[in-house]
């Protein structure tokens, strides 16, 4: 049987999937192990090739099924593969600058490799979740993590851009001051930006810029406590659910920003579909529900045309890149006859 497959590798783990040509996903859950990136390219590629071997053997196949691999990686990466030259926060290793890591690993392996960034490989997953591969549509995906990734997804194809920064949707300009609650709040971005997406609207907004605003207003609350406002930010999301007033006045300034954002959106592109994932709501569907609610609410008046466009919660979070991945792999798969 032949299959393409897709490798992403994040942070702290490589997760793999396998797809066949009718679109069928052959592994369910994680298959996973710890990244070794840190060890530098060598080490790293070895991994992987080992990892793919072994999650092929998985499902009773063998390395000769596989025709293409698609490999996901934080960038900043080209929209080739090469990582950027100045190193990133996922590839400390000093090997890795400007690296050509998507290359690398064809060439070990033998196949040939597509590549996206993890924002545009979950974006990919999210679109092709809703619409399959129907080239019609068009669809925006937010995924808010540690910081703010995403993709933009016109006519079924991921939007790269001349340098592989197509869809860096974290770090787009809001009019935030239009968000009720936060006067005199000045988010700033690591990026150097001030008031993006991203600045508003990721864990690190709520470790840099919300509990510092939020806290002196609540002086008896526990996370102001607790000392550390980066352990504090990862408490928000559980405390949110439960009800906690100033928790969830932070999630609904979050939503409120991705309201004035999805307006953006559907005034740039007029999408089918508007999509969010990653860790952030990674929660009840209760919450889930009031969360998407509360991103109508903030946004503008929208014509009575687009006023239905619907916004969903991305399935599958944990497996989204890998997932997104091996679709970039079977369009390519299937554009060049390997399938
Ligand atoms: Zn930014």
């Amino acid at each position: 049987m032949r299959v393409v497959a897709g490798v992403d590798l994040g942070g702290t783990a490589v997760n793999y999937t396998l797809v066949t040509q009718e679109e069928a996903f052959l592994i369910e859950g994680l298959c996973e192990h710890p990244a070794r990136s840190r060890e530098g390219p060598e080490v790293c590629l070895q991994q992987i090739v080992d990892g793919l071997k072994r999650a092929v053997e998985q499902v009773g196949l063998c390395d000769a099924d596989v025709v293409v691999a698609g490999l996901d990686t934080p960038g900043p990466a080209s929209a080739a593969g090469v990582l950027s030259a100045e190193g990133s926060t996922n590839f400390v290793h000093r090997d890795w600058g400007g690296f050509d890591i998507r290359g690398s690993l064809s060439a070990r392996l033998g196949i040939p490799v597509t590549y996206l960034n993890d924002g545009n490989a979950g974006a990919l997953w999210g679109h092709f979740n809703i619409f399959g591969t129907n080239r019609s549509a068009t669809s925006v995906t937010v995924v808010i993590g540690t910081g703010l990734g995403g993709g933009v997804i016109i006519e079924g194809r991921d939007i790269k851009g001349r340098k592989g920064f197509g869809g860096e949707l974290g770090h787009v300009l809001l009019p935030y001051q239009n968000i009720r609650g936060i006067h005199g709040l000045v988010p700033e971005c690591n990026c150097g930006r001030t008031g993006d997406l991203e600045s508003v609207c990721s864990l690190t907004a709520i470790g840099k810029s919300f509990l510092p605003y939020f806290l002196p207003r609540y002086p008896d609350h526990e996370l102001g406590k607790l000392g550390n406002l980066n352990q504090a930010a990862k408490l928000v999301r559980g405390l949110a659910e439960k009800g906690d007033p100033m928790c969830k006045e932070i999630f609904r300034v979050q939503a409120h920003a991705l309201g004035i954002f999805f307006d953006e959106m559907i005034n740039t592109f007029d999408p089918d579909a508007l999509v969010v994932g990653g860790g952030a709501i990674e929660t009840s569907e209760e919450f889930q529900r009031w969360f998407v609610a509360e991103i109508h609410a903030g946004m503008p008046p929208q014509r009575e045309e687009q006023a239905d466009i619907p916004i969903y919660i991305m399935p599958n979070g944990d497996t989204a890149g890998a997932r997104g991945a091996a679709i970039e792999a079977l369009q390519f798969a299937r554009a060049n006859g390997l399938l």
